[in-house]
């Protein structure tokens, strides 16, 4: 077993490195009690997550950047062993609102930089090259980006910085393997978001699949290794050098998320999980749908 809970990093195409294990930090801002993002993100520190995944708009981007402060501010880590992750939202996609909205990030976080700053359809990257080159982040990348759309970039003329990494769904129902398999080839990092299978919030979520955490097979190989299937499905992306960013703000799931480095699934194993894929996403953004850039209707 190469990794462990001390270290688990990928080398990134800039020469970056990216924990494969973080925490997810989206929550409904209309039911979620204020503070559960702060304590949750320092909670993680403690217990050992040094990836963290956030955005401005997940509305709670002041409370993480309070939690990463304090932890750093304690001594329990140092700020180059935090691994941030941001995210330009679709309405700064214009090259001259790019930094701003990276700086606004900035500034809700009080950090002076984040790791990793990502966006989610093809445009603006000269933009996000020259925050790369202003020092804002260390690394650039995309998200929700289909195969059509990353060539799109890797192939753009003059290109500077290719991305490191891309963020998309990923989990044993929804395992992207051709996209994987093209991303392994053009040296892009894999993030599974939803590696869980979600909130199973009906109103963003498709319900069709039933819930990923009772899933047979998860269950039982769960059982030869006295883990639960939450463990098994993200051991099982992080097996395949997939980095996981499951969300929890509870104590007991944010500790039993990071408890994956003490064992390996067989080959067999991984090959068994493999054969869940459905095809079918869980987050199908539909309701940018009719967007010339709509990622999800070519086949990968
Ligand atoms: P997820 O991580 O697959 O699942 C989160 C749900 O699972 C929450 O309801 C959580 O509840 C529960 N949970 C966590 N650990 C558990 C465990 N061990 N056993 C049982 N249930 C558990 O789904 P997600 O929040 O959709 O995705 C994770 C992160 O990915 C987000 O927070 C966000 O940072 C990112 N994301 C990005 C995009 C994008 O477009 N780039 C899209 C979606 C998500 P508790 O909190 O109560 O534990």
């Amino acid at each position: 077993m190469s990794e462990t809970a001390e270290r688990h990093s990928i080398l990134l195409n800039d020469g970056n490195t990216m924990p494969l294990m973080g925490i997810g930090t989206y929550a409904d801002p209309k039911t979620t009690p204020k503070g559960s993002g702060y304590e949750s993100v320092k909670l993680a520190i403690d217990v050992g997550y040094r990836h963290i995944d956030g955005a401005l708009v997940y509305f709670n981007e002041h409370e993480v950047g309070q939690a990463i402060r304090e932890k750093i501010a304690e001594g329990k880590v140092k700020r180059e062993d935090i691994f941030y992750c941001g995210k330009l939202w679709n309405t700064f996609h214009p090259p001259e609102l790019v930094r701003p909205a990276l700086e606004r990030t900035l500034k809700t976080l009080q950090l002076d930089y984040v790791d990793l700053y990502v966006i989610e359809l093809p445009m603006a990257f000269k933009a996000m090259e020259a925050c790369k080159d202003a020092g804002l982040t260390k690394s650039i990348g995309v998200s929700n980006f289909n195969r059509r759309q990353l060539e799109l970039i890797l192939n753009k003329p003059g290109l500077k910085h290719r991305p490191v990494s891309n963020q998309v769904e990923c989990h044993p129902y929804f395992s992207q393997p051709k996209l994987l398999e093209y991303c392994r080839q053009k040296d892009i990092v894999i993030v599974g978001y939803s590696p869980l299978g979600t909130c199973r919030d009906e109103s963003w979520v498709n319900l069709t699949s039933p819930p990923l955490l009772s899933d047979d097979l998860l269950i039982s190989i769960g059982k030869k290794y006295k883990k639960t299937p939450a463990q098994i499905a993200l051991r099982f992306n992080v097996q395949r050098r997939v980095a996981v960013i499951p969300k929890s703000f509870n104590p007991e799931r944010i500790k039993e998320n990071f408890q994956i480095f003490d064992f390996s699934l067989t080959e067999d194993e991984l090959k068994a999980i493999e054969g869940l894929n459905t095809n079918i996403r869980f987050v199908e953004l539909k309701m940018w749908g009719d967007h010339p850039e709509y990622p999800f209707n070519d086949e990968y």
